[in-house]
């Protein structure tokens, strides 16, 4: 019997998560290490053990439930995604990836289907880095590009350490086996919602993601001199919100009109004291930066230092930046994205290449094994966003491609070792 992808159960399974932190306007909060995040972890455990596989967390909790193929010694085939939210999420990031990875091994398991070596799903711990900054924690450490002790301290806005929730969330799942961090994987395969509008523009079923652009965020606090707003005239004024604002102003009005790949984002803004009748001491504020080339990357940062010192000299302040993540662009493998291609082609669904505008845990894990990402069409490309939408045929095709290009990757990988 050819394993097939059961539609209707990835339906079911979506819309039962997407009750775990579920919004008012339909989305869902459901941040890393939350009770929420608990419960998501909790329903995939119950579900797994009720098929009979086994399930596995490392020193991260990233979360992995394995169905054992026919050689254990050999690594196993990895797929998955998050289950993490933003605080107005949306019920089909992370999720989506995670639960048709789900579906993959029941699919294999329904039809009594054996593969040639195991294949894991995984669902990484805080990719969307919302509660803890930065995101992608989970790969970061599985590859040995960071250790859970670097996160330990990171306070979230509701006030709890990453550390005790870690903690928390281990110990909430007690049947789930410990494993090392970075345990060998021969390939690992993401699907996602493309978070844009191009594939359901152009009328496409998939995306065959072949590289994402590099992220940076920086954080930049202008510090000038606190003082009454009735009483103090302008050349007596050491003012950081005039400062910051003319940055900002000069760097929206320059660095995404001038060239066609790079995006520069404010998404957090603060003063001190914050009262409404005095000029502020203190002007925070947080520059998410993108580029799919690693020098244009660097140039933007580069003048963003440039126009916030001339910025901040030119109002008597000060400025001080630092830089928070740091996430290359990266290419992914081309045995890994042919192989979705030759699925795609299979099913007779229409695709397209395509480079990642969102960073990935794909991204961090093509460090240590071949990979590559799928993506889905989703409604007018929103996503991070409560009314986020995929169309249950989007979604279903996303799992059989995903299917498809799993079995061709274990046995063609087993082919190449
Ligand atoms: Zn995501």
């Amino acid at each position: 019997m050819r394993p097939e992808v059961n539609g209707e159960r990835l339906l079911r399974r979506l819309s039962d998560f997407a009750e775990i932190g579920k919004t008012k306007a339909g989305g869902v909060n459901r941040q890393a290490l939350s009770s929420e995040d608990r419960a998501a972890r909790r329903l995939l455990a119950d579900l797994v053990t009720a098929r009979g596989f086994n399930v596995f967390q490392d020193a991260i909790a990233n979360l992995f439930v394995r169905r054992e193929g026919r050689d254990a010694t050999r690594p196993a085939m990895l797929i998955g995604s998050h289950l993490d939210s933003q605080p107005t999420g949306g019920r089909f990031d992370g999720a989506l990836g995670t639960l048709a990875a789900f579906e993959v091994l029941e699919a294999l398991e329904d039809a009594d289907h054996e593969t040639a070596s195991a294949i894991e799903v995984v669902a990484w711990t805080n990719e969307e880095g919302s509660r803890f900054a930065p995101g992608v924690m989970g790969s970061m450490a599985f590859v040995g590009a960071a250790h859970p002790d670097d996160f330990r301290s990171v306070v979230s806005g509701d006030g709890e350490s990453f550390g005790q929730e870690l903690a928390a969330t281990l110990a909430a799942l007690p049947e789930a086996t410990m494993r090392p961090l970075g345990t060998p994987i021969s390939a690992y395969l993401e699907l996602h919602i493309e978070q844009g509008p191009s594939l359901e523009r152009e009328g496409l079923a998939a995306g065959v993601v072949t590289a994402v652009q590099g992220t940076r965020w920086l954080a930049v606090t202008f510090s000038g001199s606190a003082g009454h707003a009735g009483t103090t005239s302008l050349a007596y004024r050491r003012d950081p919100m005039v400062a910051a604002t003319s940055a900002l102003n000069r760097l929206q009005m320059s660095i995404m009109p001038q060239d066609d790949d790079a995006r520069l984002t404010v998404g957090r803004f603060s003063t001190h004291p914050g009262s409404i009748n005095a000029i502020p001491d203190h002007v925070t504020f947080t520059v998410d930066i993108r580029h799919p080339d690693a020098l244009s990357l660097a140039a933007i940062e580069a003048r963003i230092r440039a126009v916030c010192e001339e910025a901040a000299l030119s109002q008597r302040c000060s400025v001080e930046i630092s830089t928070s993540f740091d996430m290359p662009p990266g290419s992914f493998s081309k045995v890994m994205t042919d192989r979705i291609e030759t699925a795609a082609r299979a099913l007779a669904l229409p695709y397209k290449h395509m480079i990642s505008g969102a960073f990935h845990d794909a991204l961090f894990v093509s460090r240590v094994a071949p990979t590559a990402m799928i993506f889905v069409p989703c409604r007018d490309g929103v996503s991070h966003n409560e009314t986020e939408y995929v169309e249950p045929a989007h979604a279903i095709n996303g799992a059989r491609l995903l299917l498809a290009a799993t079995l061709e990757s274990v046995c063609s990988l087993l082919v190449i070792v």
